[in-house]
């Protein structure tokens, strides 16, 4: 048994002397790395400190073993142990996870700086918002403060290198000595996430030990879990509005710590690529980080080729135009994203890759010799875990050099841009944007306030008319601008990696105006934590109408009033109260509901003389295949958030039959790049793949729905029921002949739409889908496809929404070839048999962004056998 270690008595003695090393990790090591070349002398050995326990002393194995993945829980229990017996670590719980997980963090540095973390936070919380800092005092305080350089892993959850290597990591830091190690505790504070995911870690690693430890062969390789976490997959990297509960964890740590550096380990492309910010650049961010992206990435890659390991790159991967990666809490509030991708093999194990291969690990050329890629990977390699846990921990070993050596630098360039920030609000317009007061819907901005407050932006109540005015003069002034503005994209010839367009006004379709006068910056507001807008009642009666203005809270109303409560909506205007508007009883819990969820009605004596039919819901399901959950993720997101409910159901349900005896309406989110692949799904590998892990199970998740899946569904519809179809899935309807005589087609490949926000036309608005639109226009989020064609005669009946597919038409990012789309339908309405299919060409329901598209699919549901 190893002595427990006291700080005050025994660690100046223990790391003045020379440390043993751990001969069986030397050993082991080398063993499972299947080059020389692929370890370095920063990671080919372990120190042995008495009374501080290795990962290995723990786990009860090294770091890389073959087929070792340690869950959330055990990555945790590693580091407690490292805290209690070291001065120099110390865990820092940030929050639960959807379900229940702890998030945590694990700060190290010297014994000192631990002892002081929350001064040095104070610290880095003054130089985040330089109207704090006297310039007087600036020399000093930069002399004083330490940055902390926060690496973090296990977002995506198939990854599964960073996690293990962390661990790994903070004992090196903790325990090993010499001039690298003393200068990184003294200079940095290291903060290390290993899984930012911990639901989906621990739900990737029970799925690894049960189906995937033995795989081989890099073409046997089964599918992942079909789920990472509650309801997002990958996007969990593209969560710009900080939807989910975990990633607003780490938002919120984030704006307590103000880590001038996040660092966030990815695995893709062969052997390691080190993000160094391409363009297209998004021109809010400050010039010194596109300095600082490429000085870091040079750095490890000259230190890393120099250890002689190939296949260590930067440039010529991932760009800088879209603002909503995770890690971006740091570049967007100032301070610096790095990332890397490593080569990883989605588990433990230790396989044959053919990088130069057609299928895609080389897409980006990482075989190949360029003059960012000066040692390229091998085009064949045998990679095992160990050489991802060498590559990766090697990388930031160097980085975290380069950052103790430069923490001034650091700390003195986020102070820098800070302070941009503030004087580029003072100095260039628009100096404020302004969201008007008396919007028709006060939910969506409230929706969009309240997301603006989470990232920290500061927002005033005018006291003159109590319009919303976020003035640009402050610290994260640049950020509002980022997500309020239109996005002009800079060069048409350039690629990016996802969306272009974000603008969120336009999305939730709140206004907000762009104020080019200076003088904005002098009025007088009163700070907005947060705004919860208050229902509005007025009118005297028995009945009550409440008024259709797009909020989400009136489905959430007929929804929590429940089936046995009557409601009725009016299908046209009527003085003032518009059309789609709720009728009901005005009993004391339906005006509660309307105050809580800031709905706006009026009580009424008499039923209005217009149309009104009966808000009678429908049995709703939706569909999920198993290899595809995630944009069913968001969808389920959204519903759950207004309360919708609905059974989910997947290809074993569906292929019962009787879809109809149980269901009015089915909804298909966007999923299935093609109509074959959402019928088929996941291939079978000749043997069941059963999956119990939480939001739907199955016997074996393969082969998907079949042709007589499809066949019901088309029953289905036959027998009266209603398909909605959104973005990828409408080709479904369309090729399996349940949508008439509709054909669908692909846009050519001159065509490029990386999600920009364009315009459509509303050609039937006085349909039930429209109920709370006023304009005849709408913003909407756009991809790829599919190009619907209807038949001309049937064109008047059936066409709801088309695009002008015009150069104008583009609102907000990037759209190469609008002549494709131009008057191509977007969102169709098709009778079949007695039933009906809805299809949008867009997904309006994408990634909790598009609130202003939400209406129409929860009117299509709460309306669904009152319209054509
Ligand atoms: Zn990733």
């Amino acid at each position: 048994m190893r002595p427990i270690f006291v700080c005050g008595l025994l660690c100046c003695q223990l790391f003045a002397q020379p440390a043993r090393r751990d001969a069986d990790f030397a050993l082991r090591i080398k063993e499972w790395t299947t080059k020389p070349e692929f370890l370095s002398p920063l990671v080919d050995h372990l120190p042995v400190i008495a009374g501080v326990p290795s990962p290995k002393d723990v786990l009860g194995y090294h770091i890389g073993t073959p087929k070792k993945l340690a869950t959330s829980a055990q990555m945790l229990a590693y580091f407690r142990a490292l805290e209690k017996s070291s001065p120099r670590v110390k865990i820092l719980y940030v929050g639960k996870t959807d379900e229940g997980r702890d998030c945590w963090t694990v700060a190290i540095a010297d014994e000192v700086t631990i002892r002081r973390l929350d001064d040095y936070k104070a610290m880095l919380a003054k130089l985040a918002d330089p109207r704090r800092v006297n310039p007087a005092d600036l020399d000093a305080l930069l002399g004083q403060a330490k940055p902390i350089y926060h690496v973090t892993g296990g977002l995506h959850s198939s990854e599964t290198g960073p996690p293990d290597m962390l661990m790994e990591l903070g004992y090196r830091i903790v325990a090993e000595d010499g001039p690298l190690f003393d200068s990184i505790r003294k200079n940095l504070i290291v903060f290390l996430t290993p899984v930012l995911e911990p639901d989906g870690r621990d739900r990737y690693v029970a799925w690894y030990n049960q189906f995937k430890i033995n795989e081989e062969n890099e073409d046997d390789r089964l599918p992942g879990p079909p789920y990472w976490g509650k309801y997002i997959y990958h996007d969990n990297n593209r969560d710009m509005h900080y939807s989910q509960i975990t990633m607003r964890n780490w938002l919120a740590a984030y704006l307590e710590w103000h880590p001038p550096i996040i660092h966030d380990l990815h695995e893709s492309v062969p052997f390691l690529y080190t993000f160094s910010g391409q363009p297209p650049h998004n021109p809010n961010l400050d010039p010194i980080l596109y300095a600082e992206l490429p000085w870091f990435a040079n750095f490890e890659m000259t230190k890393m080729i120099g250890y002689g390991m190939p296949g260590v790159w930067t440039h010529a991967f991932v760009d800088m135009w879209s603002a909503g990666y995770l890690g971006f809490m740091s570049s967007n509030h100032n301070g610096m994203l790095r990332m890397y991708e490593v080569y990883g093999n989605g588990g433990a194990n230790t396989m044959k890759r053919k990088v130069d291969s057609a299928e895609g690990t080389d897409r980006f050329g990482a075989s190949t010799r360029q003059w960012f890629r000066p040692l390229p990977a091998y085009k064949d390699v045998e990679w095992s875990f160990r050489n991802n846990i060498n590559y990766g921990q090697t990388g930031v070993l160097t980085a975290l050099e380069l950052a103790a050596g430069n923490a001034r630098t650091i700390l003195d360039n986020f102070y820098k841009k800070s302070l941009h920030s503030i004087e580029a609000g003072k100095n260039e317009a628009p100096y404020a944007f302004i969201i008007p007061d008396n919007q028709h819907d006060m939910t969506r901005v409230a929706w969009l306030v309240n997301t603006l407050r989470l990232q920290g932006i500061e927002i005033g109540r005018s006291e003159a008319d109590s319009s919303f005015i976020i003035k640009r003069d402050q610290p994260y002034g640049r950020l509002a601008k980022s997500l309020l503005e239109k996005q002009v994209y800079p060069d048409p010839n350039l690629r990016t990696y996802d969306d272009t367009g974000w603008t969120m006004g336009l999305l939730s379709q709140v206004e907000v105006k762009t104020s080019n006068d200076k003088a904005i910056l002098a009025t007088k507001t009163t700070p907005v934590d947060r705004f919860q807008p208050k229902g509005q009642i007025t009118g005297t009666g028995s009945l009550m109408a409440v008024h259709h203005n797009g909020a989400h809270g009136l489905a959430t109303l007929r929804y929590r009033l429940g089936k046995s409560i009557k409601v009725e909506a009016l299908e046209a205007v009527h003085e003032g109260i518009p059309a789609g508007s709720l009728l009901l009883e005005a009993s004391p819990r339906a005006k509660a509901l309307v105050e809580e969820l800031g709905l706006r009605a009026t009580l009424l004596a008499a039923r209005p003389p217009v149309a009104i039919h009966e808000v009678d819901l429908p049995r709703l399901a939706m569909y999920s295949t198993w290899g595809n959950t995630q944009e069913v993720g968001w969808v389920r997101h959204a519903f759950d958030q207004v309360e919708i409910p609905f059974d989910l159901i997947f290809k074993d349900r569906v292929r019962q039959g009787s879809l109809r005896r149980d269901f009015d309406v089915i909804l298909i989110p966007n999923q299935g790049r093609t109509a074959k692949g959402l019928v088929f799904d996941l291939e079978s590998k000749g043997r069941p793949l059963p999956y119990q892990g939480g939001y739907g199970e199955s016997n074996d998740i393969t082969g998907g729905m079949g042709l007589e899946g499809a066949l019901e569904l088309q029953k289905f519809v036959k027998e009266g029921g209603l398909l909605i179809t959104l973005a990828s899935a409408s080709n479904f309807p369309v090729e399996y002949g349940i949508a008439g005589q509709i054909d669908a087609s692909r846009p050519t490949s001159q065509f490029y739409a990386p999600g920009p926000i364009v315009e459509v036309d509303i050609l039937q608005p006085k349909h039930p889908i429209f109920y709370g639109y006023t304009s005849p226009k709408l913003a909407v989020r756009y991809a790829n496809g599919p190009i619907l064609n209807v038949p001309e005669k049937d064109r008047k009946q059936q066409v709801l929404m088309q695009f002008p597919g015009t150069e104008a038409s583009v609102l907000s990012g990037f759209l190469k070839g609008t002549s494709e789309i131009r008057n191509k339908p977007a969102l169709v309405s098709v009778p079949s048999g007695l039933g009906r299919v809805l299809m949008f060409a867009t997904n309006p329901c994408y990634r909790w962004q598009n609130h202003g598209e939400f209406a129409l699919l929860f009117n299509a549901i709460q309306h669904f056998n009152d319209w054509k």
